[in-house]
């Protein structure tokens, strides 16, 4: 049985800023992850309070914030088998030092906060990001 989703992928600042786009897009596309839409854009604080409006009750949320508006990033919509569960996968855990081996923020995230990627968690949360960036 198929089970093709889609979810929202995005290359944080600290990606873009040191040229990873490409390398990143590969990892995705080797993991029969098909790019079928991106786009670079430069978000401002507003859009990016709004974007992660779930974390406004948590310490770190003014700093993800201000980090995410801080400079261009890339937002695609990533289609595949059970994409949002396999996209979490390859990403690994938020903290790139507690992330699993040749996981995207244990190959390229530097922090807690400069992780280098974000992935939707849930198919439902996937909908409405995709929504938030590419329909409107
Ligand atoms: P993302 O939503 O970016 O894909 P995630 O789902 O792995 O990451 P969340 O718990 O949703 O993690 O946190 C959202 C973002 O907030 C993380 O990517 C990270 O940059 C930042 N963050 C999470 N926990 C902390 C923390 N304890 N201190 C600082 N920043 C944090
Ligand atoms: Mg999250």
């Amino acid at each position: 049985m198929s089970n093709t989703e889609q979810t929202l992928s995005i290359i944080k600042p600290d990606a873009v800023e040191r040229n990873l786009i490409d390398e990143i897009k590969n990892i995705f596309i080797q993991n029969n992850l098909n790019i079928i839409d991106s786009k670079k854009i430069h978000i401002s604080k507003d859009e990016a309070a709004e974007f992660y409006k779930v974390h406004q009750s948590k310490p770190f949320y003014n700093d993800l914030c201000n980090y995410l508006s801080s400079g261009p990033i890339v937002v695609m919509i990533l289609e595949g088998e059970g994409a949002v569960f396999v996209n979490r996968k390859i990403m690994g855990s938020t903290d790139p030092k507690k992330a699993e081996d040749n996981t995207i923020r244990k190959l390229y995230g530097i922090s807690i906060d400069k992780n280098s990627v974000h992935g939707s968690d849930s198919l439902e949360n996937a909908q409405k990001e995709i929504e938030f960036f590419f329909k409107n």
